[in-house]
């Protein structure tokens, strides 16, 4: 295996640094460079672009990406035992590499990025999906990022790729799929990690669309696609019928059965729905 830094390897820097994985802080951690570099290459053109990495750990995907040319890697890690590790590898990227020690939920990296932005991270399970959906649903759109390069369970991935009629199928496709070209770009098996989760994980890459992918006002349309898949079995006449009395017409004239369920309506017909309840379509 080739060697795509001077740095030692992370299984060296894990020891001498005591980074032993802790559960709580969701930490699986990828030890193959070359691993990492792919991930990193899956994100495009980094040359250009300065790329927020949330929960670097040991830097593993941190070197992938400075590797693979970023012009910028800002980096914000929660866990201080991780920040001696980080600072040698900025030591050996001049100029390239930021961390803030603090938690990513509660810090706004903004302030220290020029765009072109582009997420890159292998996210801590029990804050990913947290994260994702913050950055689906900005105050305004287009968003501070160019494109997310996230790590997730199969299973969430699976989630934001998924298409009507799909089990998979529901609020967060909707979400993801309205605002953002979705695809899963590669599949990671556990023994890819140390310590190896129980289940497989996914890259998603999602590219953001310049405006959502038909109109709708993103307040309504959560509030229709919230009521549709809370009770995901039920017909949608009964399941909507909280927002508005006359739903069943409504449902009718944007061109959905009122006995259908939300697992099998469209993204675009959603969005015709949540025009016709804001009164505009
Ligand atoms: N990027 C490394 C890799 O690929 O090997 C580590 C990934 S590990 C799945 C998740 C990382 O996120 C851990 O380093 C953990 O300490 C960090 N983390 C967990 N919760 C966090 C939070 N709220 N804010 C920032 N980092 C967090």
């Amino acid at each position: 295996m080739s060697a795509i830094d001077q740095l030692p390897p992370l299984r060296a820097v894990i020891a001498a640094h005591g980074l032993s994985a802790r559960k709580a802080l969701g930490q699986n951690f990828l030890l193959d460079l070359n691993l990492t570099a792919k991930i990193a290459r899956q994100a495009g053109d980094l040359t250009r672009a300065d790329i927020l990495e949330i929960g670097p750990g040991p830097g593993g995907l941190t070197r992938g990406l400075l590797a693979e040319g970023a012009r910028r890697v800002l980096a914000v890690e929660k866990d201080a035992r991780c920040l001696p590790a980080l600072d040698e590898i900025a030591a050996a990227y001049p100029g390239r590499l930021e961390v803030i020690h603090g938690d990513a939920l509660e810090i706004d990296p903004l302030a220290h990025l020029s765009p072109p932005i582009k997420v890159v991270a292998n996210l801590p399970y029990n804050v990913g999906t947290e994260l994702l959906v913050r950055w689906l649903t900005p105050p305004d759109w287009p968003p501070f990022w160019d494109s997310l390069t996230l790590m997730f369970q199969r299973e969430v991935a699976e989630r934001i790729v998924a298409r009507p009629g799909s089990k998979a199928y529901g609020r967060l496709a909707i979400l993801a799929q309205w605002r953002a070209e979705a695809r899963i770009v590669m599949d990671l098996p556990p023994e890819a990690f140390t310590p190896p989760p129980k289940v497989r994980s996914a890259v998603v890459q999602l590219t953001a669309r310049q405006a959502p992918l038909y109109p709708a006002d993103p307040a309504i349309l959560s509030r229709v696609v919230a009521a549709a898949f809370n009770q995901r079995r039920k017909m949608l006449r009964a399941s909507l019928r909280g927002l508005a009395p006359d739903i069943e017409a409504r449902l009718e004239a944007v061109g959905i059965a009122p006995t259908d369920r939300a697992e099998r309506v469209s993204l675009e017909k959603f969005c015709a729905l949540a025009r016709n309840i804001a009164g505009d379509g």
